[in-house]
């Protein structure tokens, strides 16, 4: 099933507002199985996206439309499909009392242009809008399917959800099913050469490699005419890969990230945490605060950016910070352990470095320590991370909690 995507707004042409709408809808839809060829912005201008909708219709299965559902002149995207399509409109009542009770629950009369909103093309299926006033149309005609749903993301992902994702699934006997395996610290392109083998070899299941700050994803696809042979078919390649990636892989649910996966490894073994922060300011800490339930497991954040601070809070001696500096192993270690210390935790973690932008005279932007002390045992670890500023930060954080997620898994192995 082949899909395109249109995208209606001025905004959008003049970079005013990012198409977070575009970049959802093709990673939903690729989850379905769904290949979509093109994406098309256009403003809004009735003629031209007249034309590209015509041009889309023609070409692909379906045609996603998002945006111009609202009740201003400038919200042209259903009239225009409707005249492209030779369709009419009608009256939809559902659709009207839920327009009036939003906007009556405002303090809002109705305006002769909010009743736009509840004409619908003639024989569509309606999809209502929970967080909204317009109402969504999927509009089915000579074998293609044109889908318009609301601009605003906070109404367009849950109508997408409730009715577009089933409708899809209802024309295809296909099933696709995926899972992801989340590593981190082993680095984008070693990861692909791990995997490349089985990458090059790739038909059904499909494997692919996602780059995120710090760690990496892998997203095994299966396509399959139900969901248990699509988990058979994945199945075996899940252990390989799982194998090959070994201690650095620490979650296989999507949905899981680094800072949860760390708090559950606290909270199964009963241990408790503090971090002790230079460059990456409260970072670390406050992604496990993040996470809920953290206030089990997380003690104590020091945030220790001047070696004044390092010292009085976490007793780092004044010598370590003069000989060695403070963006060194030495006061790396002697951060650990005085977090620890401090906090009375059993694991303390604790990060400093150079964020830049510029370098420093002796050492380069993106030199960070970071120190992990667990019971007795003390790792220090010298990274050399790249990018600006931000990155360098969240890289630095992410590597943090990776160090504690490691040392814990080795302690108890
Ligand atoms: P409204 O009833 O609010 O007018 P609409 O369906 O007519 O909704 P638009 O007028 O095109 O949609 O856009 C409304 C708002 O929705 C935009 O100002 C923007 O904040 C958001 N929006 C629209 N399109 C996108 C997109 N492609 N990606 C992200 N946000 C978008
Ligand atoms: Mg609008």
């Amino acid at each position: 099933m082949t899909a395109e995507l249109i995208s209606v707004g001025t905004e959008i042409l003049l970079g005013n507002i990012v198409n977070t709408n575009a970049a959802y809808l093709s990673e939903e839809l690729a989850l379905l199985g769904v290949n979509v060829y093109c994406q098309t912005t256009v403003g809004d201008n009735d003629k031209r996206l007249m034309k590209f909708f015509k041009e889309a219709f023609k070409r692909s299965d379906i045609v996603i439309l998002g945006g111009g559902l609202g009740p201003t002149e400038d919200d042209l995207t259903k009239e225009t499909v409707c005249k492209a399509l030779e369709i009419g409109l009608v009256e939809d009542e559902k659709a009207k009392s839920n327009m009036e009770s939003i906007l009556t629950g405002l303090g809002y009369v109705p305006s002769e242009n909010n009743y736009k909103q509840a004409m619908v093309p003639e024989d569509a299926i309606v999809m209502y809008n929970n967080n909204g006033t317009a109402p969504g149309m999927i509009i089915e005609k000579n074998g293609h399917t044109a889908i318009l749903l609301p601009g605003p993301p906070n109404e367009m992902i849950p109508m997408f959800k409730e009715y577009v994702v089933p409708y899809i699934k209802s024309k295809t006997t296909e099933v696709l099913h995926s899972v992801t395996i989340k590593e981190c610290g082993i680095g984008e392109s070693l990861l692909e050469t791990m995997l490349l083998d089985l990458i090059d070899g790739q038909t059904n299941p499909t494997i692919a490699t996602y780059a995120k700050t710090g760690c990496s994803e892998v997203r095994i696809t299966a396509k399959a005419s139900s969901l248990k042979e699509a988990k058979e078919l994945i199945k075996p390649l899940k252990k390989e890969i799982i194998k090959r990636l070994g201690d650095a892989v620490y979650t296989t649910k999507a949905e899981e990230n680094l800072e949860e996966a760390v708090v559950k490894l606290l909270k199964k073994h009963g241990l408790t945490l503090a971090t002790a922060e230079s460059c990456t300011g409260g970072l670390v800490a406050s992604k496990i605060v993040n996470v809920p339930g953290a206030s089990e497991v997380f003690e104590n954040g020091f945030v220790t950016y001047s070696n004044k601070a390092k010292h009085k809070m976490l007793n780092v001696s004044k010598n370590t910070l003069q000989e060695y500096t403070a963006v060194s192993k030495e006061t790396a270690k002697e951060m650990a352990i005085g977090c620890k210390k401090a906090a009375k935790s059993d694991v303390a973690v604790a990060v400093t470095g150079y964020a830049g932008p510029d370098d420093t005279p002796k050492e380069p932007k993106g030199l960070v320590y970071i120190a992990c002390a667990i019971k007795e045992k003390i790792v220090v670890k010298e990274f050399k991370l790249n990018g600006n500023r931000d990155k360098i930060r969240e890289n630095a954080a992410i590597r943090a909690l990776n160090l504690v997620r490691c040392e814990i898994s080795a302690e108890y192995k």
